[in-house]
C-alpha cells in the first residue's frame, strides 16, 4: 500500500482509502475495468465516490479512457509515463464474445499526423473480435 501511496502522491492526488483500494483493484486486473465493475467489487462504497475517484485518476493521468463501443466507458491504468498523446496512444482490443477490453501496450502508434493547426488530445484505437480465450 506503501507503494501506491507514493504513485498516488507523485500524480498530486491525496491518498484516501478509496482512492488506493481502487488503485489496487485496477493494478491487479489486466482488463480495463467499467464504474460497474468496480462498483461490483467495492458493495460497501458508494457509486458517486468511485466515480470520483476514477475521474480524478483520468484527470491527473494515472487512468486513461477507452470507449470501445459496449455504451460504457471503460478505464485502464495509464502504464506508460507521460508525454505528449502520441506517445501514450495504444491499441485496444474488445471481444465481442466476453465483453472484455484490454490495453494492447506493446502496440503502440508512433505518429499520427494532423492537419495544420489540429491539436490531438485524446483517441480511441480499439480494435474489434475474438480474444485468445474466445476464439479456440
Ligand atoms: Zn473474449
Ligand atoms: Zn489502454
Amino acid at each position: 500500500m506503501q507503494e501506491i501511496e507514493e504513485i498516488l502522491k507523485a500524480k498530486g492526488i491525496r491518498p484516501t482509502a478509496v482512492r488506493l483500494l481502487v488503485y489496487k483493484f485496477m493494478a491487479q486486473e489486466s482488463l480495463a475495468m467499467s464504474l460497474n465493475d468496480i462498483e461490483a467489487a467495492f458493495d460497501k462504497t458508494e457509486r458517486t465516490t468511485l466515480f470520483r475517484s476514477l475521474k480524478l485518476f483520468e484527470e491527473k493521468g494515472l487512468v486513461h479512457k477507452i470507449e470501445d463501443g459496449s455504451g460504457m466507458a471503460k478505464y485502464a491504468l495509464q502504464t506508460l509515463e507521460e508525454g505528449n498523446v502520441s506517445d501514450k496512444l495504444h491499441l485496444h482490443f474488445h471481444c465481442s464474445k466476453c465483453g472484455e477490453t484490454q490495453c494492447l501496450t506493446d502496440q503502440t502508434i508512433p505518429n499520427i499526423s494532423l492537419p495544420n493547426g489540429f491539436k490531438a488530445t485524446d483517441a480511441n484505437l480499439v480494435v474489434k473480435g475474438l480474444c485468445d480465450k474466445c476464439s479456440k
